[in-house]
């Protein structure tokens, strides 16, 4: 079946070499024309000129222009005209048709050529070509080559359309080939199939549009596996609370358990730790969507990290840790959502404390880095395994699963403080050594 687009290029290539046939025709037929005009004009002049030459001798030599009749009418004869010569008073002396001889000659339609020869000092006679011949004959023998040349250009034009025609019907099928195989794997692609692949190998932009193609379904592909996965890990998530919920509740039910205020602490935490859970999804889907709406200022970060390390002094205090501060006198504003900040000190804060066995020590740094703030938080932990290193901003990553969870860890943490920062322009990461503790340094943009 012949696509729009191959019926439009063979439409276009069939103009165009209508077009240029057309041109070359009417161009070429101009040309020709004004030169054979000039050559005949030519020709004629000469002929012109050396026949009033000849008819002056003859009348000089003989001082008359009798006898002139046989060499008129063998002039006639060679050159296929009619010649007529007239004396001064224009009786006809001379006619290469020998019709008008001894007639007074006047011409309706042709001007005669004056023989004044310089040595006989006045006219001697006027001879006239074709005098009676339309002017335009030559003219038509013209026309009748032009329509056949025009005869030729036709037929050659008519040749070179259905030649054109099918050089573009195969090399329209080439080039469309890979349109039509890309149109084709977009459709399934469109249906759900996130595995399709083009496999052409042009190396024009067709080669870079299946390249782009790909790499979009790759794309999709990669983006539809981390949506189930992250429908399969929100239902596991929710799934463990729920379930201890329930757990309790039935074992009240039969009487296992009694309701006392150690079940119901029970239940609240796990109640709490779903609450939690859905708030930091809730926050995570807006941030990954990039519609965190962040107000930004000029903020004091060494008044925030203060605030934030205040925040969890009585937990540090509880659980035996020392926590300290460490920055500079002076430190440039940042431009920054100072709530979303804190929120991200808040969590590196309360991971070291969860990580940090009793006596260790947690610091907060921050130092300049060019038009960055960086802001780190150490601790004296037990540190994260290399392996695990790379995946701990993931979403649900955690190192120790049981022990995560009984800190009240959603795993969301890291993965929503990674996406605040980033909207802020800036970058976080992790160094740790296992066994000696950990560093998650963050940087952030300084107020203009
Ligand atoms: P969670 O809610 O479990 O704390 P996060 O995303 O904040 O989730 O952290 C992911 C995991 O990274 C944690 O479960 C923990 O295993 C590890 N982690 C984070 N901070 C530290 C730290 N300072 N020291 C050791 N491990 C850490």
């Amino acid at each position: 079946m012949t696509s729009k687009l191959q019926f439009r290029l063979m439409a276009a290539f069939t103009l165009v070499i209508l077009v240029t046939t057309g041109i070359v025709f009417f161009s070429i037929n101009h040309a020709t024309q004004n030169e054979i005009h000039r050559f005949r004009e030519r020709i004629n002049q000469a002929g012109i000129a050396r026949m009033g030459v000849e008819l002056s001798q003859y009348y000089s030599q003989q001082g008359s222009w009798e006898g002139i009749q046989p060499f008129v009418e063998h002039w006639g004869n060679l050159s296929k005209q009619r010649i007529i010569l007239t004396d001064i008073n224009g009786i006809v002396v001379a006619d290469s048709d020998s019709k008008l001889l001894g007639e007074l000659y006047e011409p309706t339609n042709s001007t005669g050529i004056s023989l004044s020869p310089p040595w006989a000092g006045n006219t001697i006679g006027t001879f006239y070509i074709n005098p009676d011949s339309p002017p335009e004959l030559g003219l038509i023998a013209l026309q009748i080559i032009f329509r056949r040349i025009g005869l030729f250009f036709i037929c050659g034009g008519l040749i070179a359309v259905a030649v054109a025609f099918l050089i573009t019907f195969f090399l329209s099928r080439r080039i469309l080939a890979p349109v039509e195989e890309l149109t084709s794997a977009a459709k399934r692609l469109g249906d759900g199939d996130f595995s399709q692949r083009v496999q052409v190998k042009d190396k024009s932009e067709l080669g870079e549009l299946a390249g782009t193609f790909n790499s979009m379904a790759s794309d999709l592909e990669k983006a539809e596996q981390l949506r189930r996965n992250m429908v399969a890990d929100i239902a596991h998530e929710l799934r463990t609370p729920l379930s201890n919920i329930k757990g309790h509740l039935e074992a009240v039910r039969d009487g296992v358990m009694k309701p006392d205020a150690n079940t119901i602490r029970s239940l609240d935490e796990e109640a709490t730790l779903l609450s939690r859970l859905i708030d930091d999804l809730q926050e995570l889907s807006l941030a990954e969507a990039g519609e965190l709406k962040l107000v930004r200022q000029a903020e004091n970060i060494t008044e925030l990290i203060k605030q934030a390390t205040a925040g969890v002094q009585p937990q540090a205090t509880a659980k035996g840790l020392s926590l300290s501060i460490d920055l500079p006198d002076k430190l440039p504003p940042a431009n920054i959502d100072s709530h979303r900040i804190s929120q991200v000190l808040r969590n590196l804060l309360e991971n070291a404390m969860a990580n940090t066995a009793k006596g260790g020590t947690i610091t907060v740094t921050a130092k300049q880095e060019g038009k960055y703030l960086e802001v780190a938080v150490s601790d004296t932990g037990e540190g994260i395994p290399a392996e695990d290193l790379p995946n701990i901003f993931e979403r649900f990553y955690r190192v120790d699963k049981s022990r995560a969870r009984a800190t009240g860890g959603t795993g969301l943490g890291l993965t929503i403080s990674k996406r605040l920062v980033e909207a802020h322009g800036g970058t976080i990461e992790a160094q740790s050594e296992l066994g000696k503790g950990s560093r998650f340094s963050f940087t952030i943009p300084i107020a203009e």
